[in-house]
């Protein structure tokens, strides 16, 4: 069997003529992973900054998202790794535990031609003792939320002082989040002699701030997209307060999106909605603050892998989320502030293709729609809900369905090998298979939601890396609380 790409998705934001790989001082081991992952050409960030990068200097760089902003920088590292050196070479700070964890993926997969390569996340959120135990094992390359990394500084579990590279990835977050002080507490533990790249889509004060202090001679990289806001396409609806929930559904069915987030101002609001999507046979899930990290892991997984159609969400469980190119947004509630509906409708048309932002206001929030038209600089487009018509017969039914593998990396379960496994004995083909997720402990994989239950069967029946597994299929209310 030809080797099956390891993560198969969609790649429509990115660059397919920028300069090659092959221009930068990469081993031909190194080249032919990139070519492998589908990355035939460096997207714009990329040129810009890999050849300043891989040349020692210290790099301020800012893009938005969805840029390739990670691979940049997992070159760099790997680029200056040794792996016969003990101790942590390389060090990335992110805001939260998801980016954090899609940081550490994408690490792997740029680095899959280093056999024993060991990276390590180091996130709150899960339990401190087996972080502590994987550090005495050794990393060469740690990636964690500035808490949990200060935590294990304090305790003596993590030394930097064979640090080479430190990253702070999103750094604007990280200061909105309030991580200041922390960033600053870690990077003073590292040594002096290091590069320091640091990423980030704005560049407000408390950036420069932090560059004058921890960075050297930094070189700017800016790639800024003015036409961002043009492939939003925004829409208000009037609506009433006892209709407003109803036009949901409304919305959906005229749009049809694959993915939506439906924001609403309280958790109240958000299971009133997911009960009400769901009696309309929408799958939906709610992500709250109540959920606990396992949940909301499961509850995303589902969500990012097209396994559920809304994601019903607060703007605090929604903050830190890094999801690109959602085909809708949907306003249940109009927010108060301005900005954080920027926020909100910047989720989605971000890269090549537009994007829905659609609101509902009531009468009452007529005020709050009046500032975002202020802070915009342009009219609100209305519309009514009677021209809603459902478009096809058919129900708005998500792709794909999501199998869960009990058994991750703790297993040594990789994606390529339940790859491996669905596409040699199962016989399924690898159009049918999604986005594969591998956890600490489990392993998500997205399948055709019509060979859901198929695919349960002859997984469970074969043998993944020579071993049984257990496999069921993961219903989405399982993840509700
Ligand atoms: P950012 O950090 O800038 O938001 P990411 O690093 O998450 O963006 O990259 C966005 C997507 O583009 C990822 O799915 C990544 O695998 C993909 N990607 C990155 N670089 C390339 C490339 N040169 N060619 C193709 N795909 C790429
Ligand atoms: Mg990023």
């Amino acid at each position: 069997m030809n080797q099956p790409p390891e993560d198969p998705k969609p790649s429509t934001d990115v660059a397919r003529s920028g300069p090659p790989f092959s221009q930068l001082p990469l081993s031909s081991a190194a080249l032919a992973n990139l070519t492998r992952l589908g990355y035939h050409a460096m997207t714009p960030i990329q040129a810009a900054s890999l050849p300043l990068a891989l040349a020692g200097h210290d790099l301020i760089a800012q893009a938005k998202t969805g840029s390739g902003k990670t691979a940049a920088f997992a070159l760099t590292l790997l680029f200056n790794l040794k792996l016969d050196r003990s101790g942590v070479q390389a060090l990335v700070l992110c805001p939260t535990r998801e980016l954090a964890d899609q940081v550490a993926t994408e690490i792997r997969r740029v680095a899959r031609a280093e056999e024993n390569l060991k990276v390590l996340t180091l996130c709150g959120g899960s339990p401190i003792r087996p972080q502590i135990a994987s550090l005495e094992h050794g990393a060469h390359i740690v990636v964690g939320t500035p808490g949990r990394v200060m935590d294990h500084l304090q305790r003596d579990t993590l030394r930097l002082d064979a640090l080479h590279t430190l990253v702070l990835d999103e750094a604007d977050r990280m200061l909105d989040m309030g991580f200041y002080g922390d960033i600053v507490t870690v990077a003073s533990q590292c040594p002096v002699d290091r590069q320091t790249l640091l990423f980030s889509a704005t560049y407000p004060e408390g950036i420069a701030r932090l560059a004058r202090q921890f960075l050297r001679d930094p070189k700017e990289v800016k790639l800024l997209d003015q036409h961002a806001a043009t492939k939003i396409r925004q829409r208000f609806y009037e609506v009433d307060e006892i209709s407003r929930l109803q036009a949901v559904p409304r919305l959906l069915l005229h749009f049809r999106p694959v993915r939506t987030i439906a924001f609403c101002n309280t958790k109240q609001q958000c299971r009133d909605l997911v009960e009400l999507l769901e009696s309309e046979g929408i799958v939906a899930l709610a992500l709250h603050g109540d959920l606990d990290q396992r949940d909301r892991d499961q509850v995303l997984v589902q969500f990012v892998n097209k396994s559920c159609s809304v994601l019903v969400a607060t703007d605090v469980a929604a903050r830190g989320l890094d999801i690109e190119r959602l085909e809708a947004v949907v306003n249940v509630d109009i927010t108060r502030d301005p900005e954080v509906h920027v926020h909100r409708i910047g989720r989605t048309g971000r890269v090549d293709e537009d994007g829905w932002a659609l609101s509902l206001a009531s009468p009452r929030d007529m005020g709050n729609v009046e500032r975002i038209e202020e802070m915009q600089g342009t009219k609100a487009e209305w519309h009514t809900l009677t021209e809603l018509v459902p478009r096809g017969r058919e129900p708005l039914v998500p792709p794909m369905v999501t199998l869960q593998i009990l058994g991750g990396r703790k297993e040594k379960i990789r994606a390529g090998d339940v790859l491996g496994a669905l596409t040699g004995e199962a016989g399924f083909d690898a159009k049918q298979i999604g986005k594969i997720t591998v956890n600490e402990s489990a392993t998500y994989v997205a399948v055709d939601r019509r060979i859901g239950a198929q695919a349960v069967q002859k997984l469970s029946a074969g043998k993944v890396k020579g071993k049984t597994v257990r496999v069921r299929l993961l219903r989405p209310s399982d993840s509700r609380s």
